[in-house]
């Protein structure tokens, strides 16, 4: 069975909101990936509700990639704390950490008109969204800021 790298981190150590680097890879024609930990809030302390992670998870898919170039994927962890985002290419914290604080701060300014993806045709539980949710959070992670370092804060 595989070892897998985030079940090695100790989730009582850390001090969210952070970026973490969670893996680097190579595939088998030379190219790199960067896998990303977005933790938003404190592992076993607190969890976003699900309706306001589905409407995150709808505005970074949007969002992120103006800040972020080859983003592969942004997908919420299932513990509801974070999200994880795989990209191309060796990455920095420093990067992923502006990228996805300036995402927060467009659905800080956003209104349900901006929300793509809500219509049933589009979304596998169109009903579960709360942009109302997804601001909240989003502003207490804002006033947090993302700490470069997961265990302890720092901003530089
Ligand atoms: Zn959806």
């Amino acid at each position: 069975m595989a070892k897998v790298e985030s079940f090695s981190l100790d989730h009582d150590a850390v001090k969210a909101p952070y970026v973490r680097i969670a893996g680097a890879e190579e595939g088998p024609n030379g190219d790199r990936i960067t896998k990303f930990d977005l933790r938003f809030v404190q592992p076993n302390q607190a969890a976003i509700p699900t309706s306001a992670l589905h409407t995150m998870e709808h505005l970074i898919a949007a969002y992120i990639r103006d800040y972020m170039d080859n983003v592969i994927d942004v997908s919420p962890m299932g513990c509801r704390t974070g999200f994880y985002m795989i990209c191309w290419g060796e990455r920095t914290v420093a990067e992923a950490a502006d990228a996805i604080t300036k995402t927060l701060e467009d659905i800080m300014k956003s209104t349900w008109d901006d929300v793509q993806g809500t219509e049933r045709q589009q979304c596998g539980n169109y009903r579960d969204h709360s942009l109302w949710g997804a601001q909240a959070y989003a502003q207490e992670i804002l006033a947090q800021g993302f700490s470069l370092d997961a265990f302890e804060r720092q901003f530089s």
